[in-house]
Parts: C-alpha cells; structure tokens; sequence
C-alpha cells in the first residue's frame, strides 16, 4: 500500500524511467544521488549507468524493497541506501541527481541541491508540471516568479519531458514534467541570502512597480534595520542625535535617568525619555533607496518583467550604499 502523505506515485513506464536516466548523461565514472528511489524503477536503470549510487529514502518498507530487488546481483555492491530524510541528511559527495521528486519537498530539494558545495554537474528531477514551469520561466511569463529568478541564477533550467498522471501508480493528481538542472560552474559571486532577500522584496506583487515595494512601510523597516546592522558592523557612524529631551511619540524612546544641574549649584538626577530623534536615519536610508532606484532606473520597472541582469545591477547598486537584504 502506498503513501501518499510521502508522494509515493512510483513510475510505472520503463520508456519513461529510462528517458529520465539518459537525459542525466551518466558516465560510467559517476557518482549518483537518487531521492526517493522507491522500490528502484529508477534505481536499476541508474546502476546500469553509473559507478555508485546513493539513493536516500525516508519510509523503511521502500528501503527493505530496493534491498531486496538488488541482492545477490552485480548492482549490490554499488548502492548504499541512506535512510531518512533527504532535506535533513548530510549529503555524501556526488556526480549528478535523479530524483522522481516526493512533490512536498521539491522547493527545499532544488534549493539545497543549488547551495552545495561542490556543486552537482547536473540534476535532472521530476516535479508536478507547475513547479517544472514555475523553475523555467522567463521575464514576462505567466508562471514567472521569485522561484525562476532564484534557481536561473544559479543554474541553467531546462524542461525535458512532460509526462502525464497515468504513467504513476497510483497516478497524481496532476501531471508532471522532467526539468534538467546544471549548476553555473563557477558560482556566481553572490551571497544567496541577499540574492533571496532582494527578490522577496521586489516579488511580493511583482506585478507592481519596484519603488511600489519599497514604499510598503514593513519593507523599509526591515531596509533600515538592515542598514543599521550594516554601519554597526563596519564601523560606519550613523549621523543620529540622541535627543536628551523628550518631545516624542509616545511609543517611542526608553526612560532613562539623567543628571542635571539643580537650582543650587549641584545636579540632581532626573527620568526622562530618551530616544533616536525621530526620522533622521529613516530618511537618510529613504534617500539612498530613491536614489539607487533613479540611478539604475529601476523603479517604474516590475520584477515580472526583469530579467537577472536588472535585479543584480539593483542589488549591486543597493550595496554601495550600504543597503543590504540579509
Ligand atoms: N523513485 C521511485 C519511482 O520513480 O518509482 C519512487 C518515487 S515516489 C514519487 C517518491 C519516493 O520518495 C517515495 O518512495 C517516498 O517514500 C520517498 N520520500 C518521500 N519523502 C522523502 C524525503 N523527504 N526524503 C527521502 N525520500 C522521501
């Protein structure tokens, strides 16, 4: 009995599973990390081709299963079987992945597949057709979205196959699609949480004009938070007067103790509100975000019709300024 909470739908369409493998361009020196194998449909085909194979697989039964299929054969010695979770599991080294993808963790697995280090050459994955379309897209796509812009730039996405529900047993609920995965080699420069950080912000209508996202007052809170962060740890002084009086929105400023000079020639301690007078590094980070947005013209511009190059030049430019996003 399968289970579906673990999107057990195993591929039942041997043209299909061996479509799957030759599309990964397997050389026989290859190491191969297979997620979810199964009862190792897939598995087999891949023993065929590779050199070792780590396939990693959460449910025990599926594991006794492949066990069984492979004993006693020339494949045994090439597969170990990791059990357990593949988002939670220290990868070993590997050539390239295969992956009929359980569809709950197609998100973390791309994105994990794209931090490693050393990359993969090449991964080559089944995922419902939406999410496959979702990684392709391009500027000005119905489908485009931070997703797109995030795994395109750190690989080239391509969509190799569709394949529909009746090629699973049991078959899905929706149809799926074979996308291929290849790392840039090397790494783009680019600190993934900034990367990530900026698209959050740009998407979030991204339908909307850029400057719309930033004048959003949640978004500019967490820019001048960042901002902050940034001058404390490179030393950089922000120009902010620490008001020792106290004409302040209520909400605002801490109570302090303070000394002052009495009526008799002494000092005296007295409590008062103490706080950053309002505004002034609001608007010092307000200005470098007009100017950054005026300067790479960004700002009339909507994320879903920017390409990569658009967001890195607003990303660089945001940077020299001190703006940051992680
Ligand atoms: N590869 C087989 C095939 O194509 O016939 C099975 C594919 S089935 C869509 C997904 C497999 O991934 C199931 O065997 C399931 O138990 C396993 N699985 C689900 N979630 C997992 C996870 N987080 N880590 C590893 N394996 C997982």
């Amino acid at each position: 009995k399968m289970n579906t909470d673990l999107g057990q739908h195993l591929l039942k369409n041997p043209g299909v599973a061996q479509a799957i493998v030759d599309k990964a361009g397997l050389k026989q020196s290859d190491v191969v990390l297979e997620v979810g194998p199964g009862t190792g449909n897939l598995t087999v085909k891949i023993l065929e081709k590779a050199r070792q194979v780590h396939a990693v697989e959460m449910d025990p039964r599926m594991a006794a299963e492949l066990t069984k299929r492979v004993q006693g054969t020339p494949m045994e010695k090439k597969l170990s079987i990791l059990l357990g979770d593949v988002i939670k599991t220290e990868l070993p080294y590997f050539d390239v992945c295969i992956s009929n993808t359980p569809y709950q963790i197609s998100s973390p697995l791309v994105f994990k597949l794209l931090a490693l280090n050393p990359m993969p050459r090449c991964c080559v994955l089944m995922f419902q057709r939406e999410f496959a379309m979702r990684l392709v897209a391009r500027p000005g796509d119905p489908l485009y979205c931070r997703l797109s812009v995030n795994a395109q730039m750190w690989a080239r996405c391509t969509h190799i196959l569709k394949v529909g529900k009746n090629n699973f047993k049991p078959p899905p609920k929706v149809e799926s699609s074979v996308v291929r995965i290849e790392p840039k080699n090397p790494r783009p420069p680019v600190s993934y949480e900034e990367w990530d950080g900026l698209l959050r912000i740009v998407f979030v209508r991204g339908n909307r004009t850029i400057k719309a996202g930033f004048s959003s007052k949640a978004v500019m809170e967490i820019v001048e938070r960042n901002y902050r962060t940034w001058c404390a740890t490179n030393d950089v002084a922000i120009e902010e007067e620490m008001t020792d009086v106290v004409a302040m929105d209520e909400d605002e400023g801490e109570i302090e103790e303070m000394e002052v000079d009495d009526d008799l020639g002494g000092t005296e301690k007295i409590k008062v509100k103490v706080g950053r007078k309002k505004g002034k590094v609001t608007e010092l980070v307000k200005s470098k975000v007009d100017k950054v947005l005026e300067e790479t013209e960004m700002g009339e511009k909507r994320a879903v019709k920017c390409e990569e190059g658009d967001f890195l030049k607003l990303l660089y430019a945001f940077n020299k300024e001190g703006i940051h996003f992680s």
